[in-house]
């Protein structure tokens, strides 16, 4: 049974204030909090176990690494790949595209087209175009409805024998958006296009099943998940991994070196050059089993409804806009009153305890879109509750008169 007050408890940082008041946080698109069992993840292997990986033959070095091999394993069946070395951990979403980015270099020719989604992160547009800088490669991008989705008609058009690559956000942070995915994996595989999916937003909210998907590489971070930061995952088929040059030379990533000649070594270390986040990836791993406990279709149903709820309370202030209103969306919302810059709101909620984003989001392409600065952005999280969006709503209300 889903127990929102039970749930709080296992959440330190939420018996914190700010300013004197409690704290509401409403700022998970861009980290989650962290569960007491993922701190204790972190604490247990440095106090008991902390040792480097798959090259030690003492106890501490075995302990550390089958830990880190465990959690690997729990990430694939999270994730539903089909190999626990289809599972790259790297240090994050950015890390992971960056690594698939620099791997299509040596595939990539001149007129070669990639096409990217009007609704991308920052993460998910810069890596491209430098791609295409270095190979002569086009962008294209899925332009956008005024309601946050993807003019799908103009993706079908935009696909051809050129496009060698899709990328796409499964869910945009900056709205909420959940985009039809499947439709767009199946659509590039018909061209031979690979896609890469960004679950960076979407994982949270969502248990993705790469295989069901068919996607070629799905990537997320562990610090949206209750998992700590500097630690994510670049899901690959592994005839992609196979294929894909490593991103980096080291330790770790090797089979045999001499001045003459090095081979790599197997999947997943080819991609994992030097010593890595070994604490994150298993603390990566306990906040995996944390969020199994509750369910995804609990953590679901329950965002869905603070997101109802708060749309609705939101719609009653005078002048309120809400960017991104299509049906398929996760607990994000983005909005702006009157002409009142985003900034000023949130210095203002900030003073009454209340943890927002302001600002382009990292997805400025959408913020020229709509011709704004950026917005505020509420997300919300399944520790959260109908009472922190009242308090919320009381909040804004007070800001707007400060401010109009
Ligand atoms: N893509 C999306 C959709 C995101 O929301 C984010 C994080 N805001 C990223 C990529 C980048 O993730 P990270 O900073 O963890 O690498």
């Amino acid at each position: 049974m889903f127990n929102v007050d039970k749930i709080r408890e296992d959440f330190p940082i939420l018996k914190r204030t700010i300013h004197g008041k409690p704290l509401v946080y409403f700022d998970n698109a861009a980290t989650s909090q962290t569960p007491q069992i993922v701190i204790d993840a972190i604490v247990d292997y440095y106090s008991n176990y902390n040792a480097n990986i798959h090259r030690g033959v003492h106890t501490l070095s075995q302990e550390a690494t089958d830990k880190y091999e465990e959690a690997r394993i729990k990430i694939q069946k999270h994730f539903n790949a089909k190999e626990a070395y289809e599972i790259i951990l790297t240090s994050g979403t950015t890390d992971s595209i960056n690594m698939v980015a620099s791997g299509f270099a040596s595939f990539l020719n001149k007129g070669d087209e990639i096409i990217v989604s009007a609704l991308e992160h920052h993460s998910n547009i810069v890596p491209w175009q430098m791609l295409c800088e270095k190979t002569g490669a086009i962008l294209k991008v899925i332009p956008m409805n005024e309601d946050g989705s993807l003019q799908m008609n103009e993706y079908h058009h935009l696909l051809n024998e050129n496009t060698k690559l899709v990328f796409c956000n499964h869910v945009s942070n900056a709205l909420g958006t959940v985009n039809p995915i499947k439709e767009i994996i199946d659509a590039a595989h018909k061209v031979n296009a690979a896609v890469l999916i960004d679950g960076a937003q979407a994982t949270p909210h969502i248990k993705p099943d790469v295989q069901k998907l068919d996607v070629d590489f799905y990537v997320a971070s562990a610090h949206k998940l209750c998992g700590p930061t500097g630690v994510g995952l670049l899901y690959g088929k592994q005839e992609w991994l196979e294929k894909l040059p490593p991103y980096q030379g080291g330790g770790e990533m090797i089979e045999t070196v001499t001045f003459e000649k090095t081979t790599y070594a197997g999947l997943p270390h080819k991609f994992e050059a030097g010593t890595p986040n070994i604490c994150g990836g298993i603390a990566f791993g306990t906040a995996i089993d944390y969020l199994n406990t509750i369910g995804f279709n609990a953590i679901a149903k329950y965002e869905n409804e603070l997101l109802v709820y708060g749309t609705q309370e939101l719609l009653k202030i005078e002048g309120l806009k809400i960017y991104g209103t299509t049906k398929e969306k996760t607990s994000v919302i983005s909005f702006n009153i009157d002409e009142i810059h985003p900034y000023d709101i949130g210095a203002i909620l900030d003073k009454l305890g209340i943890a927002v984003r302001t600002g382009h989001h990292c997805a400025q392409p959408i913020m020229n879109f709509y011709k704004i600065p950026g917005t505020v952005r509420a997300s919300f999280s399944f520790y959260n509750t109908k009472e922190e969006i009242d308090l919320f709503i009381e909040a804004l209300k007070r800001a707007k008169k400060m401010l109009a």
